[in-house]
């Protein structure tokens, strides 16, 4: 089985996923804008029992204003966002690309909340793109 590392830009939280993604890729919510600055947000998805933080204790954060809000983990010394966990999908973790060791293996499989997108957003080729979610 593969085993996935990661963590903050300073080192203070680290991450293990256990098991290969079950979908990688790059949302353009408007939300997502926040969290990236700007840029879509590339993601990938494991499953929730494969991940364990092994290092430090990130913060989390969960927008009481919501029904049904995400809860974004960061670390609380740097500020990196790591991941996040998501109603619609209950037994995954979703982790941010750029927080692991090789994000070189990041390959979108689809681009969605197109409806949000910027004008300096650039759809990758040849992969599937949705105004939200795929059906
Ligand atoms: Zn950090
Ligand atoms: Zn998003």
């Amino acid at each position: 089985m593969t085993t996935t590392k990661g963590g903050c830009y300073c080192g203070a939280v680290r991450y293990e996923i256990d098991g290969a993604p079950q979908a990688q890729i790059q949302c353009h919510c408007r939300e997502c804008q926040y969290i990236t600055g700007g840029h879509p947000n590339a993601i990938v998805i494991f499953p929730l029992a494969g991940f364990r933080w092994t290092k430090g204790e990130p913060a989390n954060f969960a927008r009481s204003d919501l029904e049904r809000p995400v809860t974004r983990f960061f670390c609380p010394t740097c500020g990196t966002g790591l991941g996040t966990r998501s109603p619609a999908r209950p037994d995954s973790m979703i982790i941010k690309v750029g927080t692991l060791d090789d994000p070189s293996q990041f390959k979108a499989q689809a681009a969605i909340f197109t409806i949000d997108k910027q004008p300096y957003h650039h759809l990758p080729e040849g992969v599937p793109a949705f105004e939200r979610r795929p059906g």
